[in-house]
């Protein structure tokens, strides 16, 4: 297993100071980071010198400095080029004549600005300058931290487990079909993370407990409530109620319609249905064609 070693500010500031006593004495005019990860270390470097920053690197003036010499390849270029080089950090692999006396560390290293788990709004105002927009204009301000609310409330069902959501059972021997039709959800295609929306209908011969028709509904809104397929969404329903409850038999038909298909590719929308059924709903004519009959029916 690899050893990731995170990487501390006041490491990097520490570095800073040693890169900086190496060049006090060097012809350098100036100091250029390498993006993305050089940046932060060349800053402090050249505070440490008192040196300007530049944006391009000018021949026979400029340090260079990058973070990390891994491979190498980036810093060679410079070299290559008459440039002096040095960096925060190197591998014991790595070249021996690219910043010699970088901190040698063997493993997988994490610096502190590559560390952004904390806030994922940045990754939204990522996509809106990446689709041409302002993400600073007054009507987007906000929505970067709308759109990651949203993602949370539509993607709230991982943290729901079905034996919970069925927890709740009334003994009851009862041999005709339960049936749940109507329940409407919205949930997310996992290929575009649109969403799609539809109507379920669920139906079950009880074995020995039945259960409370809002848990049914809260099923369907549990596994609605991830990052889906209509098809496995549809299977995970069918397959709970059998497991959770107990069942004889259990049958689920969903009608769906995917802004997927809507809005984007093929542009058109369309109605796809697909069903489940296990047991004796699957098993014995009558009672699939009773649910059929019914559920193929309902909710378009
Ligand atoms: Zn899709």
């Amino acid at each position: 297993m690899t050893n990731i070693i995170k990487i501390t500010w006041q490491q990097v500031a520490d570095e800073s100071k040693k890169i900086a006593f190496r060049h006090a004495h060097r012809n350098v005019f100036n100091v250029y980071g390498v993006p993305q990860g050089g940046a932060s270390l060349a800053v402090m470097v050249a505070k440490e010198l008192n040196l300007p920053l530049v944006e391009e690197p000018q021949a026979g003036r400029t340090l260079i400095i990058d973070d990390l010499v891994d491979s190498g390849t980036t810093l060679e270029r410079y070299h290559k080029q008459g440039f002096i080089v040095d960096a925060g950090f190197r591998k014991p692999t790595s070249p021996h004549h690219l910043a010699p006396l970088a901190q040698t560390l063997d493993g997988w290293l994490t610096f502190p600005w590559e560390r952004n788990d904390g806030d994922p709004t940045d990754a939204v105002v990522r996509l809106l300058q990446h689709i041409g927009e302002d993400p600073s204009r007054e009507g987007l301000l906000d929505t970067p931290k709308r759109v990651v609310k949203a993602l949370k409330e539509m993607t709230e069902g991982y943290a729901k487990d079905p034996a919970e959501v069925l927890g709740t059972t009334f003994n009851e021997t009862q041999d005709q079909m339960v049936v749940v039709s109507g329940i409407e959800f919205a949930s997310m295609c996992e290929h575009h993370m649109l969403p799609f929306t539809g109507v379920a209908t669920v139906a079950y011969l009880p074995g020995d407990c039945i259960v409370g028709l809002s848990k049914i509904a809260r099923l369907v809104e549990m596994y609605a409530r991830r990052l889906q397929v209509q098809e496995r969404m549809t299977n995970q329903i069918a397959q709970a109620i059998e497991e959770h409850l107990g069942a004889k038999g259990v049958g689920v038909v969903i009608h769906g319609t995917h802004s997927c298909m809507a809005n984007r590719g093929i542009k058109k929308r369309a109605t796809m249905t697909t069903s489940c059924l296990l047991g004796e709903i699957r098993d014995e004519h009558s009672a699939r064609h009773e649910f059929l009959d019914l559920a193929l029916n309902t909710g378009l």
